[in-house]
């Protein structure tokens, strides 16, 4: 029996990095995927390299910051797929910015996509999933557990979803809805994501290695490192963890 067979599995931002380690575990340990990203050509990628490997999975185009489109992609996906027993909330973006330079219009972009998506989607599936219990994975990072001075806003929103997965949590097993919510922590792993904002500085080479060097392992992870984490929370084998944090940060916060 694999770890997650039958199960429907919703994986939000699933194009890439993170969200693409996560959909081909969890088809890999028998789940159907809907894999879901505003990058189409990639994420059809992903679902199609999935099928030709023997696993089942399917593409939405799915904008996390659009109500309209989590009601809609839900819908398409109970219709496709069955009802749904897993999401992932994945998705989520970087603009680089201390509390000096940060735009309010960067703030806000942020907020939208990195934790006004993660209470939509969350909203959104514990209606789905109420009357059968489920799981709910909402990804954070160290940034939600300890500072950081160049991602303001992204520490902001990633504390949110931190202490959201939280009371959410609460509430759920309060119902007696068998839905458990965690979060998961990453350190800095090896993402289009990562690469992207380093990009963005003048000096990215210096801040890579300042960025390895506060991993007392003495590297960055991968993203395989955090779906496997994903896949536990996801599973039965964790019926007994809900409103927790998975950290998984080579040691980033332990010091
Ligand atoms: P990534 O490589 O950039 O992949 C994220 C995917 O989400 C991309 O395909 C991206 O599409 C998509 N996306 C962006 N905005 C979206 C939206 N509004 N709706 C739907 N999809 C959207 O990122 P990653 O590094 O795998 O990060 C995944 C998650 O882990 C994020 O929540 C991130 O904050 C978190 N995390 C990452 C790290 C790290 O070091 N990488 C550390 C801690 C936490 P486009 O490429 O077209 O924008």
């Amino acid at each position: 029996m694999k770890r997650v067979e039958g199960k429907v599995a919703l994986v939000t931002g699933g194009a890439m990095g993170i969200g693409e380690a996560t959909c081909c575990l969890l088809a890999r340990e028998g789940a159907q995927v809907a894999v879901t990203d505003i990058n189409v050509a990639a994420g059809e990628e992903v679902a199609q390299r999935i099928v030709e490997s023997g696993g089942k999975a399917r593409f939405y185009h799915h904008d996390v910051a659009k109500q309209e489109d989590w009601q809609r992609v839900m819908k398409e996906v109970t219709s496709d797929l069955g009802p749904l027993d897993i999401l992932v909330n994945n998705a989520g973006i970087v603009i680089v910015g201390t509390v000096e330079d940060a735009t309010l219009a960067d703030w806000r972009k942020t907020q939208e996509i990195n934790m006004e998506s993660v209470f939509i989607g969350t909203q959104e599936a514990i209606a789905m999933m109420k009357d059968r219990g489920g799981s709910i994975v909402n990804i954070s990072s160290v940034m939600g557990l300890v500072g950081g001075t160049i991602e303001a806003a992204y520490c902001a929103s990633k504390g949110g979803v931190r202490m959201f997965t939280k009371a959410s949590a609460i509430h759920c097993a309060e119902q007696g809805y068998g839905i458990r919510i965690n979060s998961v922590h990453p350190g800095y792993i090896m993402t289009p994501l990562l690469v992207n904002a380093a990009s963005t500085l003048p000096n990215a080479e210096d801040i890579l290695k300042e960025l390895i060097s506060r991993h007392p392992v003495g590297h960055l992870g991968e993203a395989d490192d955090i779906a496997y984490g994903i896949l536990y929370l996801a599973s039965d084998e964790s019926k007994f963890v809900t409103g927790s944090e998975l950290v998984i940060d080579g040691g980033y916060t332990a010091r």
